[in-house]
């Protein structure tokens, strides 16, 4: 056994090395157990913190009308999809959630997958491929990046949210005369908060012919009108040709989709290789975002909570002294930039109470290191209190902040 342990070892000594080096550097995450549901509050190694990690926007990974959905319909149709949707996997519930999803944000259809990552991986290689071209925004996020890896059409990347560098490398595209050019931007942008110009992005790329994408993992339950996205926020709706979304963040549940004119989401059908090739979602999981969504479509009060928190935090967190970077978003980056005062600053907050994970390199560029803390309509205003009392005192312990 020891014999067998050591040429293990061996073998793989060249990613021992790796793990080891970026341990010492900081750059290695640890992962905390939770042992309660997502909350304002969660419980991890026997104490209660302050939940400021998830992407839980509204509250809803722990809504009692989703766990009641989502119990339902396990007792109507069991909790397995069985199959590929293609061959014995479709049932009511997906086709309800993908008609529900399509009338909330005023599409033509929409269709679901697994996770919003592999809703990128199965939108962008199965609308271009050899002959197309593809313009990318330079920081979006890393699903997208996948799939535009995942397809054989030229790749064109633009400085993060720059027109001048969007046009040029949109001529320098249309120069080869491609079949199809798609534009793919992120909605808000996942580690700054920063709003995508999706009006100036559609502009652009109409002079060029370009079929445009935005991926609104960060915008769905967020922007526009009862959260129904960053296209219905700039009021671009059957402008934007694809909206990707995903199930995991303010829906609170699991799962992806992309809403999209009528072509675009037939096509998906017929040759989307992770629809074709993966089970469908889960029928709790279909069921509980389906709840979200109706929710979401009766009211705006957990929207509109959710922007009252990130206005009260954000503007005191600035009044402290604290750099959030230019979000325009709920998403509230703590700026650091050391990864180790990151790391530092995120085990001083935990010791007094409050979950905050360091973000460092490869999720942020090196030397960018930051707490991000994400605000929720779950939270109240004492959380919101407690959460700016402990960034102060330990704010300025570290000497981040002046005394
Ligand atoms: C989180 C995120 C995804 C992945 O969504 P999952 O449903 O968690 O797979 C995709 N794109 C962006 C921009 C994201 O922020």
């Amino acid at each position: 056994m020891a014999e067998i342990t050591a040429r293990t070892t061996d073998k793989l000594r060249y990613l021992v090395d790796q793990l080891d080096e970026i341990r010492q550097k900081g750059l290695a995450t640890t992962i905390r157990t939770l042992e309660s549901p997502q909350g304002a509050w969660l419980r991890i190694e026997g104490r209660e913190v302050l939940n400021f990690c998830s992407n839980n926007y509204l509250g809803f990974a722990n809504d009692p009308e989703l766990i009641a959905a989502a119990k339902a319909a396990m007792d109507a149709y069991g909790v397995g999809p069985g199959a590929v949707r293609t061959i014995a996997g479709t049932m009511a519930p997906h086709i309800a959630l993908e008609e529900r999803l399509a009338a909330f944000k005023g599409v033509e259809a929409t269709i679901s997958f697994q996770s919003g990552f592999n809703a990128n991986l199965a939108t962008i290689p199965t609308l271009v491929g050899e002959g197309d071209a593809v313009v990318t925004d330079a920081l979006n996020h890393a699903s997208i990046i996948d799939g535009c890896r995942l397809t054989k059409a030229t790749r064109y990347i633009y400085q993060h949210c720059d027109m001048d560098s969007l046009d040029e490398k949109l001529a320098e595209a249309a120069r080869k005369a491609p079949r199809a050019i798609l534009v793919i931007t992120d909605g808000v942008f996942s580690m700054d908060g920063d709003i995508a110009p999706l009006d100036r992005i559609a502009a652009v790329a109409e002079r060029y012919g370009a079929i445009t994408m935005v991926d609104d993992a960060h915008g769905e339950g967020v922007l526009g009108h009862g959260g129904r996205g960053a296209v219905d926020h700039f009021g671009l709706s059957g402008v934007f040709d694809i909206e990707v979304g995903t199930m995991s963040k303010a829906f609170g549940v699991m799962g992806g989709y992309t809403a999209a004119k009528r072509p675009i989401v037939d096509w998906l059908r017929q040759r989307a290789r992770p629809f074709l090739f993966s089970s469908a979602l889960s029928v709790p999981d279909t069921a509980a975002c389906l709840a979200a969504v109706d929710i979401l479509a009766r009211s705006t009060d957990r929207v509109d909570r959710l922007w009252d928190n990130a206005r009260y935090f954000q503007g005191e967190m600035r009044r402290l002294g604290f750099d959030l970077g230019h979000t325009q978003t709920p998403i509230t980056p703590v700026m650091l930039g050391d990864e180790q005062l990151a790391q530092a600053t995120s085990r001083r907050l935990f010791a007094a109470g409050v979950f905050g994970t360091a973000i460092a390199f490869p999720t942020v560029p090196l030397g960018k290191a930051r707490i991000r803390v994400m605000i929720s309509a779950a939270h109240s205003r004492a959380d919101l209190d407690f959460g700016l009392e402990t960034f102060a005192s330990v704010g300025r312990e570290l000497g981040i902040i002046g005394a």
